[in-house]
């Protein structure tokens, strides 16, 4: 018996939501005696790196290194974490809530017959069948979803887990899958990054700019500071309206929703709208002139001053560090 968690990655680095559904799945095992943690990664990626799957709690990494699961082949990605699970003998699939996360939960919970619940936040609650507590609304409320079938998907909610960091390699495994061609009936043949280096709706990181910029010309002391922090460019929605930045950056209700652990507003007043995009940031802080703005209610820390005097001040004292 054992739990599996299926591995996301990038650049040959296993994804950290991908770490934080492994810990999930290691204090699920503790909980529930479902035995060891099981991760399944599919395509090119290191052993060493896969190894240190074991820190999170994975005692074990199978690994499909078949070439062509390297690419976006959802279908065949769903079959071969199904081939895993019948494996390992698994009942539980734990997974971080993500794009591909999500693509791949929905066709396996329909070959393994599984209950799905997504942007889960705790472990389950046993003592009266299995309810699992769900974030709801864009972080607004919580919900608990009951599931009543034997085989269970579990994808995690980015930052809602401590990570584990502590555990031993995991021993990495070779695993054969068995693939048809209609497992590759429709692929991603190609990306294109739509702008920076960091991706906005996977940042661990995001600065993000408001009108309060006053025009597209400042936008270099955001970029700037992303730079520094490592993070991804963000705006508000207006800013994007007025073509100050591309629309693919507007974050809000309406744009893209964020999770990062930090999200940095700078003259952003925190309208309602704004906020149904970030309230899922671990940490929020914001920079404004108006000690009344909004934005300071939801925010962790918050700097009152004018954006074009602190921000480049901060960005020279991180450099600094
Ligand atoms: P403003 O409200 O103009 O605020 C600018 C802020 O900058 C102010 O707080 C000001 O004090 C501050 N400031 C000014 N100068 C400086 C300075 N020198 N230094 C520091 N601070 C300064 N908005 C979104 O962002 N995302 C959405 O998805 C979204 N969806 C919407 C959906 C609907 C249906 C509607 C009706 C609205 C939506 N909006 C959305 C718009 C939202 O209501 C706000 O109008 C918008 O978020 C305001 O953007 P802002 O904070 O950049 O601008």
């Amino acid at each position: 018996m054992a739990i599996l968690v299926y591995i996301e990655h990038a650049g040959g680095k296993v994804k950290k939501t991908s770490l934080e559904a492994v810990s999930f799945a290691n204090a699920l095992a503790a909980k529930t005696n479902e035995g060891e943690v099981v991760a399944v990664a599919l395509g090119a990626i290191g052993d060493d790196e896969l190894a240190s799957v074991g820190s999170a709690g994975a005692a074990k990494v199978l690994h499909a290194s078949d070439d062509r699961l390297s690419a976006g082949v959802i279908q065949a990605h769903a079959s071969a974490v199904a081939q895993a699970f019948e494996k390992v003998g698994a009942k539980t699939v734990v997974l971080a809530k993500s794009s591909l996360g999500d693509a791949v939960a929905a066709r396996l919970a329909i070959k393994i017959k599984a209950g799905l619940v997504s942007n889960v936040v705790e472990l389950p609650d046993t003592s009266s069948g299995y309810q699992v507590k769900r974030s709801i609304y864009t972080g607004k409320a919580f919900a608990m979803t009951a599931v009543e079938t034997e085989n269970k998907i579990l994808a995690i909610k980015k930052n809602a887990v401590d990570l584990k960091t502590d555990g031993a390699p995991a021993s990495v495994e070779s695993f054969e899958v068995s693939l048809a061609d209609s497992d590759f009936a429709s692929k991603i043949t190609s990306t294109e990054q739509a702008t920076g280096e960091i991706l906005l709706p996977e940042a661990d990181i995001v600065v993000s700019g408001g009108r309060g910029m006053k025009g597209p010309e400042n936008w270099g002391m955001i970029e700037d500071l992303a730079k520094t922090l490592g993070a991804a460019t963000g705006c508000s929605k207006p800013v994007s309206d007025i073509g100050w930045r591309p629309h693919h950056e507007h974050v809000g209700q309406t744009g893209v929703k964020v999770a990062p652990t930090l999200y940095v507003a700078i003259g952003i007043s925190g309208a309602i709208q704004h906020l149904a995009g970030v309230n899922s940031s671990k940490y929020i802080v914001v920079i404004n002139k108006d000690p009344e703005a909004p934005f300071f209610k939801a925010a962790d820390y918050g700097i009152v001053g004018d954006a074009f005097e602190v921000v480049p001040k901060l960005n020279e004292a991180l450099k600094a560090e």
